[in-house]
């Protein structure tokens, strides 16, 4: 039996270890895969507060170090389940079933792919789906964002204010995101809006990254346009499969929690980029992280 059970080793359900054992819980962190969560094959971080040219690994390790040092235990088991019984909950995974007092669900959320050839080869080189993580790369570079809500939207609107060019792809005749940003978008003079199109073919150059994209159009033929980057904007999707009828969610599938991190269902919380936000980065996972054990400790405290 523990304290806490965590769900998810990535930033944010090791930084909730991390505050959780400091003060003094027991804690249990289940991951399904190796610990560090998306950001273990980013080779290099900049916007992490403290830490400038971090590589994602180097990250991660010492996050777990961190954690581990401080006496949280780590399972490596995907979690299926999770349930209230009587005064605790219960963890299935796929070869055990673990107790708690509280769980925090730290399991991170997924980019959309495009599902087209190379994407897996060339992301990191030149295809990106984080403009905030990525778009410096490409400072004087032309680029391309491909989507049509509001991600898309405010991403094509960052980089254009850090790229030479942005192109602006969205497969339907209008966006779907707000209408007063796409209007501010329609005065960037360096973006060029594409619509009609779907991102067809990614082409590397010589070197091995990203040269060009081909668009396909209905009513054209396709297009080769050059650029240095693409940034694929065209969703998440939020990791709730072993508890989505647990907590409430949002209609996307984020979990619903404000800064406190409490769930809909008492001693449930939630840490990280599976709850619905604004901004999904590191340093708002780590937040949530603290926010989430703090409050799951204050749960605990007052049981
Ligand atoms: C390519 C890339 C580059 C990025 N670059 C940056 C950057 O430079 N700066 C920045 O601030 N942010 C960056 N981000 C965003 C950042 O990585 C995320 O915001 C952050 O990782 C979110 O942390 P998290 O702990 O909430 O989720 P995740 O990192 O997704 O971790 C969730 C963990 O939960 C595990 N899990 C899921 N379901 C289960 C289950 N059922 N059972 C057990 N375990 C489970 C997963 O395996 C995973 O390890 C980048 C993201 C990507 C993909």
């Amino acid at each position: 039996m523990y304290d806490i059970i965590i769900v998810g080793a990535g930033t944010a359900g090791l930084t909730a270890a991390i505050y959780a054992r400091r003060a003094e819980k027991s804690v249990l962190v289940l991951e399904q895969t190796t610990y560090g969560g998306q950001i273990i094959n980013t080779l290099e971080i900049e916007n992490y507060p403290g830490m400038y040219k971090v590589s994602g690994p180097e990250f991660s390790k010492a996050l777990y170090d961190q954690a581990i040092t401080l006496g949280a235990e780590v399972e490596f088991e995907k979690v299926i389940s999770v349930r209230r019984d009587e005064n605790l909950f219960l963890v299935g995974t796929e070869d055990d079933s673990y107790k708690a007092r509280a769980v925090i669900l730290a399991t991170g959320a997924e980019y959309r792919k495009l599902g087209i050839p190379r994407e897996e080869e060339l992301t990191g080189r030149g295809v990106s789906y984080c403009a905030t993580c990525d778009g410096s790369f490409y400072k004087d570079k032309e680029v391309m964002v491909n989507g049509g809500g509001n991600t898309a939207l405010y991403d094509a609107e960052y980089l254009a204010g850090i790229c030479k060019k942005v192109y602006l792809v969205h497969r339907r005749d209008q966006f779907r995101g707000d209408t007063s940003l796409v209007e501010r978008i329609k005065k960037l003079p360096n973006v060029e809006i594409i619509l009609g199109a779907t991102v067809e073919e990614l082409i590397p150059g010589e070197d091995g990254k990203l040269r060009a994209v081909k668009l396909k159009f209905l009513e054209r033929p396709s297009t080769e346009v050059a650029v240095a980057g693409l940034f694929v904007a065209i969703g998440h999707i939020p990791s709730v499969g072993a508890f989505s009828d647990l907590v409430e969610q949002d209609e996307s599938g984020y979990v619903i929690a404000e800064e406190d991190c409490r769930t809909s269902y008492e001693g449930v919380f939630v840490a990280g980029d599976v709850r619905r936000k604004d901004l999904r980065q590191l340093v708002t996972a780590t937040a949530d992280g603290a926010e989430a054990a703090t409050s799951a400790v204050d749960f605990l405290n007052n049981l």
